[in-house]
């Protein structure tokens, strides 16, 4: 078995940022980078919003940059998925890999992240990244003056509509039930901004467009009709699903499976196991706080290593 100081679970922007940090502090860090090298980011095109780039970066440049610079200060990275978890609380932390492989570290950081969830629809495999989006924050910018729609009827929602309003022509907040179940303040919010539309009983049926998203096909399910709406962007604000599957038996966990911090934001319930990025944060799903959280984690778990020798 291979003994490592610290082993990192996870290559998206957390994962790679407590990399950087863990390498500089000389700790050598063995990076796993999972099923989806690079994570969420290499699934969109350009991002606007990542400090340093005035003229904004394509999201796989973006996270390889990071990748780049981790691998610089001695990072080892290993492109295999991690099958298997055995935590303990203050010693050896091991890892089993996909292959059988074995690993053990006195540190962890889990940077597994969260997974977005989309409308599951024939249609939408042809529009994500060309009108369809799960993030207002990150692409609201880009439909500037034009119709766009928000899928969802929690709090999540009427944020994205709140923020889409700022920008687009019209919202169109799309709630499958009759009544919304956002917080009473976020409806009113919503219902007193001028350009934000509710359609209740509302379910998407068709993305429809040339290259890009120009319209979908809905339906009302109260009444069994359908229409056209006109609309460039749409909006999922369907929740996440954490990848946190692998600590379900280890660590503790909120009621919608996201690690619980103690004692910091990064701090797990096991000592010497930290967790970093989405998969620990349910609220701002960000590269930004991501990363910020992955720097967080590597600081922590030095203290912890300095602490133990
Ligand atoms: C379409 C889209 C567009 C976005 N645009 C922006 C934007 O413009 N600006 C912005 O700030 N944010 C954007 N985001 C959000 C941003 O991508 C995420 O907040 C960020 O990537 C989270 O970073 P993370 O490191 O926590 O997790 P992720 O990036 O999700 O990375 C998780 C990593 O964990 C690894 N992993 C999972 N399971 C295992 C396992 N069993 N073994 C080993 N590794 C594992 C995966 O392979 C992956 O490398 C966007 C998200 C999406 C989906």
């Amino acid at each position: 078995m291979d003994e490592k100081k610290i082993i990192i679970i996870g290559s998206g922007p957390a994962g790679y940022t407590a990399a950087l940090y863990a390498a500089r502090a000389g700790l050598k860090p063995l990076l796993f980078a999972g099923p989806q090298p690079g994570g969420l980011l290499t699934t969109t095109t350009t991002v606007e919003n990542f400090p340093g780039f005035p003229e904004g970066i394509n999201g796989v440049a973006l996270v390889m940059n990071m990748q780049k610079q981790a691998v610089r200060f001695g990072t080892e990275l290993l492109y295999d998925s991690v099958a298997e978890l055995e935590l303990t609380d203050g010693a050896a932390q091991t890892v089993i890999t996909a292959n059988g492989e074995r690993f053990s570290a006195d540190a962890l950081i889990f940077a597994a992240g969260a997974a977005p969830r989309w409308l599951e629809l024939p249609s939408a495999g042809k529009f994500k990244g060309r009108g369809l989006s799960v993030c207002a924050t990150c692409d609201g910018a880009f439909f500037k003056g034009v119709p766009v729609s928000v899928v969802g009827g929690g709090d999540s929602a009427m944020e994205e509509a709140l923020t889409l309003s700022k920008t687009a022509s019209d919202v169109y907040v799309l709630c499958r039930k009759e009544a919304l179940k956002a917080s009473k303040i976020m409806i009113s919010r919503a219902e007193e901004t001028p350009n934000i539309h509710i359609y209740y009983s509302t379910e998407v049926l068709e993305f429809l467009g040339e290259k890009n998203l120009e319209m979908l096909r809905l339906i009302n399910r109260r009444e069994n009709r359908e229409t056209l709406l006109p609309c460039r962007g749409c909006f999922m604000a369907l929740g996440h699903d954490p990848n946190t599957g692998l600590v379900e038996k280890w660590l503790k966990r909120d009621e919608k499976g996201y690690i619980l911090a103690v004692q910091s934001p990064v701090h797990t319930s096991l000592a010497g196991v930290f967790a970093a990025g989405d998969c620990v944060d349910a609220r701002y799903h960000q590269a930004i706080t991501a990363a910020a959280l992955g720097c967080q984690a590597a600081m922590e778990a030095e203290r912890y290593l300095a602490g133990k020798q």
